[in-house]
């Protein structure tokens, strides 16, 4: 695949934080995702191509949506582009492209909705633009160059969430017709095989047993990795890319709950954490997030556990309004799996040898779902501490709440983007540059996946792994 070429300005950080660039307006214009593709339109139920009539059907799901969510009218009612989140964008950051500021990019609804919803402020000076064929482009563009990771919102006098004003947009173009390949091929992709990554049933398993062969191997012990088994204690759903990309963090539940001694199992119905639909549309959100309790149901399980995944966190925690209460399962729930061996470890329940990770020095990068949509914050870092005796933190503005996307959140992580996600990734590489760790850990597939492509675009010495992993290394069985 190839990307549009662009040359975006060359910045030089200080202590880790990139300077805020001049503007570039439409450097990036040219670097859209690939259009969806007609079968996995009609595979999710959306329409397979731009609807007849597209700028009135538009009009009227942004209207659907102002009814059903009151914060996306207040949001776009109140912003008085004070300019607060202009230079907090990691898109802005890396490309200069001032579409990219999260102001600009909610401006690109936001005269929309004046236009259809406030035809008085036409007159009186505010932004006021008709749905045409170039505005339609410009949201394609734009938003799909946002990765939906709140970090505006945190800067915002107000709160405006532009992350929502993303999702609305992204909406409103499925409604008509118009999505990415990539993320819709991705929820296609879940409704056919259960996994993100089209992983079929008979390879899941096969990598499972493989995996098991390698923990053999590595310990001498039988731990198992059980698939489809009913009656388990714990239905553990991690994202695809652990049975496939990130083995040493699935091998590290393995691990874990072999130590512990609870009966756990993957589905091959939902084996998936990860749930793309919170980047296309609510429908789909809410049906990719049901499997999950349809699969715990089926296996008579007692607990889920979601693994290490930030979206997936992020959509979790709304099963209850999406898919009916969790209330057949063993409370506390949802459980992401850094909180419960967190938990495990502040109870003493693993023997642990901290020397075990003196060969590298941690630093922990906060997924934007995990850390600001989902208050996963101490967890990991409790881990972390209890498992090294060398770890790291990046500078302060660049973490916990106020962290940096990885650059390919929110459906980002497709390859005719790459200059995008390079450019959106470098404000967590120069950050992790500066600590000069030589591995940096987070609970996340996607970031696993785009942060060891930044690190080496932006000649960053430092591995990408896991928190579970270092557990795995540190644990005495
Ligand atoms: S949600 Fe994240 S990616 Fe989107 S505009 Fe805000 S800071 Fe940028
Ligand atoms: S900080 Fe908030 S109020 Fe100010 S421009 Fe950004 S979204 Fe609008």
């Amino acid at each position: 695949m190839t990307s549009a070429k662009v040359e975006f300005p060359e910045l030089a950080p200080k202590n880790g934080i990139l300077p805020v660039p001049e503007m570039n307006e439409g450097i990036s214009a040219a670097l859209t995702c690939h259009p969806c593709k007609v079968k996995d339109m009609r595979a999710i139920a959306l329409p397979t191509e731009r609807v007849p009539d597209w700028q009135n059907k538009a009009v009227e799901k942004l209207r659907e949506l102002l009814t059903k969510y009151r914060s996306l009218q207040v949001y776009l009612d109140i912003c008085a582009q004070c300019g607060a989140c202009a230079d907090k964008c990691q898109f802005y950051l890396g490309t200069s492209d001032p579409n990219n500021m999260p102001v600009a990019r909610a401006n690109l609804l936001r005269k929309v909705y004046r236009y259809y919803f406030k035809p008085f402020e036409r007159f009186t000076g505010g932004e006021a633009e008709a749905f045409n064929d170039q505005v339609l482009q410009e949201w394609y563009t734009y938003f799909y160059q946002c990765s939906e990771c709140r970090r505006c919102a945190v800067f915002c006098p107000y709160g405006i969430d532009t992350a929502e004003i993303t999702m609305a947009a992204r909406e409103i173009m499925a409604a008509i017709g118009v999505a990415t390949k990539y993320v819709t091929e991705v929820v296609a992709k879940v409704y056919e095989r259960g996994n993100n990554l089209g992983i079929p049933g008979p390879a899941w398993i096969d990598n499972c047993q493989f995996l098991e062969e390698e923990l053999k191997a590595e310990t001498g012990r039988d731990i198992r990795m059980p698939v489809d088994e009913e009656g388990a204690d714990v239905l553990l759903v991690m994202p695809s890319a652990d049975n496939f990309a990130n083995t040493d963090t699935m091998m590290a539940y393995g691990k874990l709950f072999y130590h512990l001694g609870i009966s756990w199992t993957t589905s091959t119905y939902a084996n998936e954490g990860g749930n793309f639909g919170l980047f296309l549309n609510y429908r789909n959100m809410k049906k990719v997030n049901k499997r999950i309790l349809d699969a715990a149901r089926q296996l008579k399980v007692k607990r889920v556990i979601w693994g290490e995944c930030g979206h997936a966190w992020r959509a979790a925690i709304h099963t209850d309004t999406l898919s009916g209460p969790m209330d057949f399962l063993d409370p506390p729930h949802p459980v992401h799996i850094c909180q419960f061996t967190a938990d495990l470890i502040k109870r003493g329940a693993f023997k642990i040898d901290k020397s075990a990770n003196d060969d590298v020095l941690v630093t922990y990068h906060d997924p934007c779902n995990a850390a600001r949509a989902g208050s996963l914050l101490e967890e990991p870092r409790e881990m972390i501490r209890a498992t090294c005796n060398k770890f790291i933190e990046m500078p302060r503005d660049t973490i916990r709440e106020k962290t940096f996307c990885c650059g390919a959140g929110g459906g980002l992580l497709t390859d005719e983007i790459m200059p995008i996600r390079m450019a959106g990734g470098r404000p967590r590489a120069e950050a992790c540059r500066s600590t000069g760790a030589t591995y940096l850990a987070t609970p996340c597939a996607i970031c696993k996946a785009q942060l060891p492509e930044v690190m080496k675009h932006w000649k960053v010495d430092t591995r990408v792994g896991g928190v579970h992993d270092l557990l795995s290394k540190a644990m005495i069985l």
